[in-house]
């Protein structure tokens, strides 16, 4: 996976060429024009190269209204000069394009590939150059409109890419099986399949590994790798917070020194449902008491009063 649009040198430092928050571009209800934006606008000056953003196949090319040679498919008429992508499990739709590459892309020099085997595509492969044909709304100028379309709805490509840009899970060390020491972000941790344990001190950490491993050692990992770490383990993320503390199941809290582990998970959710179940007892009790309540102020016939 990869970015849409390549960075200028001096762009280097972002990630994409992202427009200003609240000027309109990204993924969502946009005010100015009271409607759905369903792509992410890559701001860029037209004539910028346009790429692939992963291998599939052409699904879709048209060289937009302007010359009337686009035939879309069902539900979609506008956008301009554009591309689309069919991927493994998910399409990319690449609008606005001043100059698609109509020769690279129509194999067998046919307009379009609706829904037929299109012309394989490289990831980074010139799929096209930005432009603003066809572009509809206010005047922000020439970008790059990307949508990712997964099961038939449009999902925001910028964490869609993000998630895939990130590097595999790194190998761990083979010294110690069961349990690793890891520093992330300053936070420190001891983890293993069943548990993740927060530290608040070297010293402590120090204790841990010395008790379950003499030969591990402490692993700094950044937070992509950690996170990439706790997938791999089937540790939810939401056993950790911002802050980096571990959360405790038994008091919901996340917390400094905090442990996790599986079978605290499952202790709290059995002790969740046995104070559901005593809740839904004594709401019977208090309603079995109002009705006998209410039978008791009854004055039954032939009763002394
Ligand atoms: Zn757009």
């Amino acid at each position: 996976m990869q970015w849409p649009v390549a960075p200028t040198t001096a762009e280097l430092s972002q990630p994409a060429v992202p427009y200003p928050a609240g000027s309109g571009g990204a993924f969502g209800w946009r005010a100015d024009v009271g409607r759905m934006h369903y792509g992410y606008d890559f701001r860029a000056p037209a004539g910028r190269p346009a790429y692939a953003i992963a291998p599939g196949r052409v699904y879709f090319v048209a060289s937009g209204m302007d010359d009337g040679t686009a035939a879309y498919p069902a539900g979609w008429a506008a956008g301009g000069r554009q591309v689309w992508i069919q991927h493994d499990g998910f399409m990319s739709r690449y609008l606005h394009l001043s100059e698609p590459q109509y020769a690279a892309l129509r194999a067998g020099g046919l307009p379009i590939y609706f829904g037929g085997p299109g012309s394989p595509v490289d990831q980074g492969q010139l799929i096209g150059t930005v432009g603003g044909t066809n572009f509809a709304g206010p005047p922000y100028g020439a970008h790059l409109h990307l949508e990712i379309v997964v099961g038939g709805t449009q999902v925001d490509p910028i964490p869609f890419i993000q998630q895939r840009l990130a590097p595999p899970a790194p190998e761990l060390p083979e010294e110690s099986p069961m349990v690793h020491s890891l520093s992330v972000n300053g936070n420190l941790y001891a983890i293993g399949e069943e548990f993740i344990t927060h530290h608040n001190s070297v010293q402590q950490a120090t204790i841990t590994r010395q008790v379950t491993s003499t030969q591990d050692e402490l692993h700094t990992l950044n937070t992509a790798d950690f996170t990439h770490l706790l997938d791999g383990l089937g540790i939810p993320r939401s056993v950790l917070d911002t802050n980096g503390r571990v959360l405790n199941p038994e008091t919901g809290v996340h917390e400094v020194n905090g442990t996790w582990s599986r079978r605290r998970e499952a202790f709290a959710a059995v002790k969740a449902a046995r104070a559901a179940q005593e809740a839904r007892l004594s709401a019977i009790d208090a309603i079995t008491q109002r009705i006998e309540d209410r039978v008791n102020q009854i004055a039954f016939p032939g009763s002394a009063e």
